[in-house]
């Protein structure tokens, strides 16, 4: 009925997204220059953390300064307890009454928190202005720093509110990692087994050879580490960057992570509850995918060798944790799925998606093998 009054808007020509991945040992003299060069913009705003500014952002000021490239530094507070719409308002309003207007720009300057926080700032600033990324933890140099994904949480959930938004670029300094706490490091090696195990076992052969070597932050076991990984993200990003399909992977180890981590209020590590979720859903797999047992064990020793634990939480039952993962975003009608290797580098393709239903006694079955 409404045929005669239709007006159609073309839309369908696909806007070029691409962008570099850079990595490097102390070049944040380089990172001025290309920005200059690539993101031009009046002036910058470096937002990042209040435990990051003191390390490496008052540093990377005085560099811009010195390249008379314009700009200012807005803090977040640090931790996650801080990752809210209320604190991107804040530095919305400071850079608004600093006069930063469209032809600005963001540089987000900090671990996964910052990356997701000023990504989602830049996004709706002035409906979106350009942003680049400098991570400075091994999760955000690894993973969070690739892909677009920014957000914030509410109380209702984790990173309820964002946005899919590209960076234009991305530097990977491994120098700034110096500085980073080791249990923080420790912390993302987690996601960094992960992306072995779900897409490259040579990668995974490599980490397992060089695992102390990683411990011990060897700059270029640490460089190629990164490489490596912003890699296999990107490969899954090209294919899949809305989570439609193939990049429901990602969240191998992430079901049961995910529930233990709410079920700890959000004290235990991420890393740590994404560890404990792949030792729960490889026996899953085993059961699912006849996930091989000697691969199991492999990847078991890989995460004990890394410092993270294998064991369910004392005092989380198997109602609390079944009852959260069905919170899960990954959840449909209801259901909690599960993304689940077939080998150490292969992931299942249930039908061009990758995750499966479970049936909640083999679920319940791998959490107490897990305790
Ligand atoms: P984080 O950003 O909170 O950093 C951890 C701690 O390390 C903080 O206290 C921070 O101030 C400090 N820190 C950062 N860099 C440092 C350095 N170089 N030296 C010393 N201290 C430093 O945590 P994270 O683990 O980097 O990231 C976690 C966040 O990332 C979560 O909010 C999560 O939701 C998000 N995330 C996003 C994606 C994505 O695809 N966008 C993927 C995974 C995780």
């Amino acid at each position: 009925m409404f045929e005669k009054e239709k007006v159609r808007l073309n839309l369908s020509g696909k806007i070029d997204e691409s962008y570099d991945i850079y990595f490097g040992i102390d070049v944040f003299l380089d990172i001025a220059d290309s920005l200059r060069k690539k993101m031009p913009a009046s002036r910058y705003a470096i937002i990042t953390d209040s435990n990051v500014e003191k390390l490496h952002a008052n540093r990377f000021k005085k560099i811009l300064d010195g390249a008379k490239i314009v700009s200012d530094i807005f803090v977040l507070p640090a931790g996650e307890e801080n990752k809210s719409a209320e604190n991107c308002l804040k530095v919305i309003g400071q850079m608004a009454r600093k006069g930063y207007a469209r032809d600005s720009a963001v540089i987000a300057l900090g671990g996964g928190l910052v990356g997701d926080m000023a990504g989602f700032i830049a996004s709706i600033y002035g409906r979106g202005i350009p942003f680049v990324q400098i991570p400075t933890t091994l999760l955000a140099q690894t993973d969070s720093a690739v892909g677009g994904k920014t957000g914030v949480d509410t109380k209702e959930g984790k990173n309820l509110i964002g946005t899919f938004c590209q960076p234009t670029e991305v530097f990977v300094d491994v120098a700034t990692l110096r500085t980073l706490a080791q249990n923080e490091l420790i912390n993302g090696i987690a996601e960094v087994i992960k992306h072995g195990m779900i897409r490259d076992y040579v990668f995974f052969k490599y980490l397992e050879k060089n695992i102390s070597k990683l411990l011990k932050r060897d700059e270029n076991v640490l460089l190629e580490i990164s490489r490596r990984n912003c890699e296999l993200k990107g490969e899954v990003v090209e294919l899949d960057a809305h989570e439609k399909g193939l990049r429901q992977i990602l969240n191998y180890g992430h079901t049961i992570g995910h529930a233990i981590e709410k079920i700890g209020k959000y004290k235990i590590p991420h890393g740590q509850c994404v560890a404990i979720g792949m030792a729960v859903e490889g026996i899953i797999a085993s059961k699912i995918t006849k996930f091989p047992l000697k691969q199991l064990e492999e990847q078991n020793r890989l995460i004990v060798a890394a410092g993270l634990p294998l064991k369910i939480p004392l005092g989380m039952s198997n109602e609390e944790i079944l009852k959260q993962t069905l919170i899960d975003k990954k959840a449909r009608n209801g259901k909690a799925r599960y993304a689940l290797p077939l080998s150490i580098g292969k992931m299942e393709d249930f039908g061009g998606v990758y995750s499966t239903e479970v049936d909640s006694k083999i679920v319940e079955a791998a959490i107490d093998a897990c305790r």
